[in-house]
C-alpha cells in the first residue's frame, strides 16, 4: 500500500491529502474548523515552495513569490482562527486582514512575472484587452459589491479602506490572469491548474462579497470554493509541467480569436447592461459610474483598432516589400523590375536624359554549380547581389534579377560609354573570381520595355560568342531593324 502511494505524482499525492484534509474541515464547525482550514492553506504554501525546488522551472522566481503569496494567505488565516475565535474578538479591520491584503500582490505579481515570460517586451493588446475587462469587472464590482458594502460602513475610513482593497485588488488579479491566459501557450495541465486555482479565488471571493453585500451573510458557505482554489495552486506548483508554463502562445497576444472578441464585447456591454438592469428592476441608477466607465470603455475599444489597423498595416507592407523582391538576392524581381525600368523610361523622356539597359549572365555558372554544389551557387548569387547593391546605392540605378543567374541593371542619365565602365567595375565585384557577360542597349527614346530588353538579350549573346567575360553594346534600334536580325 505504502509503495503504491510512494509511486503517486506528487500532485496527486498532494491533492489526495490536501483533499482529505479540506473534507474534514467541511466537516468540522468553529474553531476546529478555522484551523483546519488554515491548515490546507498552509499546506498550499508548503506546495507551491516544493514545487519551485524539485522541478526548478527557469523562471523560479516567479513561484517563490506565489509560495510568499500563499504564505501570506495561510498566515492570514491562522491569525483569523487567532483573532476571532481563540481571543474572540469581533474587530475590523483586524491583523489578518493586512496579511490577506498582502497575499493578493504577492499572488498578482507571480501570474505577471509569468505572463511576462511568456511574453517579453510590450504587448500593448494583451495590456489593453486586460484593462477592458478590467473596467468591466471594476464596475460590477463597484456597482453590487463595494458601494452597497461602503454604505454600511459609515464613517469609519479604516474599514472603507480595507472594505475597498479587496474587490480592488480581485479586478487586479483578474486582469494579470487575463493577461497571462492570453500570453501563454503551452496550456499544460500545471497552466490548467493554475489559472483554475485563481479563477476559483476570484469566484469565492466574488460570490462571498456579493452575499455579505446583500445579507450581510459571513458564514462558511463559499470555503468549499476557496478549499478547492489552494489545492488546486499547490497541485499547479507541484505537477512537472510548471516547467513549461511560461511558453509563449502560438498567436500573438493581437490575435482577435473568437472566444476573445466575444469576452470583450460582452466587457464592453457591462456599463449599458448595468444601467439596463437598474432601469428595469428600479434600483437607483450608477449614472456617473457608468459615464466614467463607458467612456473608458470607449477609448479602450478605439485603441485596441488603432493597435490593429498599425498591425494590419504593418502585415500590408511586409506582403507589398515580398512580392516585390527576389528571396534569394534580396533584388527587385522580374516583375517589379518592368515597372521600375517604366518608370525610368518615363524620367528619362520627362528629362531629355539617356537610358540605358544591361542584361549581366553570370559566365558557366552551371560548371560552378556541379564543381561546388548548388548551395555555394546560391551563395554567389546572394554574395554578387550584395556587392553590386553596395556599389550601386546612390546612384538612382535599378538592379534586378531577372530569373536564374541573370540580371537586369537600368541607369537612367547615363550614356553608354560610363555604362560599360560600370559593367567593368561590377564584374569585378563577383565573388570567387567568377565573371560575367552583359548585353548594353541604349534606349532609342521611344521603344518599350520588352523590346529594349530583347536587344540587350541579343547583345549578351555576342558578349558570349566573343569569349565571355566581357560587354556588348546593341546596335542602335533603327540599324537593328533595317538589318533585320533582332532574333538570337
Ligand atoms: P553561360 O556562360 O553560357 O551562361 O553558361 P552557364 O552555365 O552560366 O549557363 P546555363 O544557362 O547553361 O546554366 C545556367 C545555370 O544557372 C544552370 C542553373 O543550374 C543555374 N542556376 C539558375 N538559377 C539558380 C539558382 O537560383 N541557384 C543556383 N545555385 N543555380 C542556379
Ligand atoms: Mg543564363
Ligand atoms: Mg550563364
Amino acid at each position: 500500500m505504502l509503495s503504491r502511494v510512494r509511486r503517486l505524482p506528487l500532485w496527486v499525492g498532494y491533492l489526495l491529502l490536501a483533499g482529505a484534509l479540506a473534507v474534514l474541515c467541511l466537516c468540522l464547525g468553529g474553531t476546529a474548523h478555522d484551523a483546519v482550514f488554515s491548515l490546507v492553506t498552509v499546506s498550499s504554501a508548503v506546495a507551491i515552495a516544493v514545487g519551485a525546488r524539485v522541478h526548478r522551472p527557469v523562471h523560479a522566481r516567479a513561484w517563490w513569490c506565489m509560495a510568499a503569496g500563499m504564505g501570506c494567505w495561510a498566515l492570514g488565516d491562522v491569525l483569523y482562527t487567532v483573532v476571532y475565535d481563540v481571543l474572540g474578538s469581533r474587530a475590523y479591520p483586524a491583523p489578518p486582514d493586512v496579511a490577506y491584503l498582502l497575499a493578493y500582490p504577492l499572488l498578482g505579481l507571480s501570474l505577471l512575472s509569468l505572463a511576462r515570460r511568456a511574453r517579453p517586451g510590450q504587448d500593448v493588446e494583451g495590456v489593453i484587452d486586460a484593462t477592458i475587462l478590467s473596467v468591466g469587472a471594476g464596475l460590477l464590482s463597484w456597482t453590487f459589491l463595494l458601494r452597497p458594502a461602503l454604505a454600511e460602513l459609515g464613517g469609519d475610513l479604516l474599514g472603507w479602506v480595507v472594505s475597498a482593497a479587496y474587490p480592488v485588488a480581485d479586478v487586479a488579479v483578474l486582469a494579470v490572469l487575463v493577461r497571462l491566459v492570453s500570453a501563454t501557450g503551452g496550456r499544460s495541465t500545471s497552466f490548467r491548474l493554475l489559472a483554475a486555482a485563481a479563477s476559483t479565488m476570484l469566484a469565492a471571493d466574488v460570490a462571498y462579497q456579493a452575499a455579505y453585500a446583500a445579507t450581510g451573510y459571513d458564514g462558511f458557505a463559499f470555503d468549499p470554493l476557496w478549499l478547492l482554489s489552494y489545492l488546486l495552486w499547490g497541485a499547479a506548483a507541484l505537477h512537472p509541467s510548471m516547467r513549461r508554463l511560461s511558453d509563449p502562445a502560438p498567436v500573438e497576444g493581437g490575435d482577435l480569436g473568437a472566444p476573445r472578441l466575444v469576452l470583450l464585447a460582452a466587457a464592453s456591454l457591462l456599463a449599458p447592461g448595468t444601467l439596463a438592469v437598474q432601469l428595469l428592476t428600479g434600483a437607483p441608477l450608477s449614472a456617473w459610474s457608468v459615464v466614467v466607465s463607458s467612456s473608458a470603455l470607449f477609448l479602450l475599444v478605439v485603441a485596441r483598432m488603432w493597435t490593429l489597423l498599425r498591425r494590419v498595416r504593418e502585415q500590408a507592407a511586409q506582403l507589398a516589400e515580398l512580392a516585390r523582391t527576389d528571396p534569394l538576392t534580396g533584388l527587385l524581381n522580374r516583375r517589379s523590375a518592368t515597372a521600375e525600368t517604366d518608370r525610368l523610361r518615363s524620367r528619362a523622356r520627362a528629362a531629355g536624359t539617356p537610358l540605358v539597359l544591361a542584361v549581366l549572365d553570370l559566365d558557366r555558372f552551371k560548371r560552378f554549380n556541379d564543381t561546388l554544389g548548388h548551395p555555394a551557387g546560391d551563395r554567389l548569387l546572394a554574395g554578387a547581389a550584395r556587392a553590386w547593391s553596395t556599389r550601386l546605392s546612390g546612384t538612382g540605378a535599378v538592379l534586378a534579377r531577372w530569373g536564374g543567374e541573370e540580371f537586369l541593371l537600368v541607369a537612367e542619365g547615363l550614356g553608354p560609354g560610363p555604362a560599360e565602365q560600370l559593367l567593368a567595375e561590377l564584374r569585378d565585384l563577383v565573388p570567387q573570381g567568377q565573371s560575367f557577360s552583359a548585353g548594353l542597349a541604349v534606349w532609342d527614346g521611344a521603344e518599350d520595355v520588352e523590346a529594349l530588353v530583347a536587344r540587350a538579350d541579343a547583345a549578351l549573346y555576342g558578349a558570349k560568342a566573343a569569349g565571355r567575360g566581357c560587354t556588348r553594346t546593341a546596335p542602335a534600334a533603327e540599324l537593328l531593324s533595317a538589318g533585320g536580325s533582332g532574333g538570337r
